[in-house]
């Protein structure tokens, strides 16, 4: 999948994109324990659902950013994974369950994150109109 920095429209759903606008802060996002912390670079302006099988169960509101928009701050080791290996990580905290973010790959290096904008303080996902993303047909 392709991740590149380029200005956009924010319904512009063919590229993640990401760029140096005055939407853009840092958020800080934890799981419900606390045992993952991270922190976030976004404008969250492209928030987005999936209807492929995995994001269906999870059911979470979500934005891809480059992975340099993106820290783990704590909880490497406290978290377990689902997925292809292949293109894509799934992380959850072994302790309260919570799917707090992804890793994208491409050829096996780490290029995004796909994070559960719910983790994130001071969001209110209940508000946002994300983007449906036609998973089940990728
Ligand atoms: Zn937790």
């Amino acid at each position: 999948m392709a991740i590149e920095r380029r200005a956009a429209s924010p319904r512009d759903g063919d590229h993640i994109h990401s760029k140096m606008g005055e939407g853009m802060k840092k958020y800080h996002g934890h799981c419900h324990c606390g045992a993952v912390q991270f922190e976030l670079d976004s404008e969250l302006n492209l928030p987005m659902q999936c209807d492929c099988s995995y994001c269906t169960r999870r059911a979470t509101i979500f934005q891809m950013e480059p992975i340099t928009n993106f820290q783990l701050l704590k909880g490497r080791d406290e978290m377990t994974r689902y997925g292809s290996k292949e293109i894509s990580d799934h992380f959850f905290c072994k302790t309260c369950g919570i799917s707090t973010f992804t890793y994208l790959k491409d050829k096996g290096a780490v290029v995004g994150a796909v994070v559960n904008l719910a983790c994130l303080d001071g969001t209110d996902t209940a508000r946002m109109k994300p983007m449906m993303v036609d998973g089940k047909n990728l």
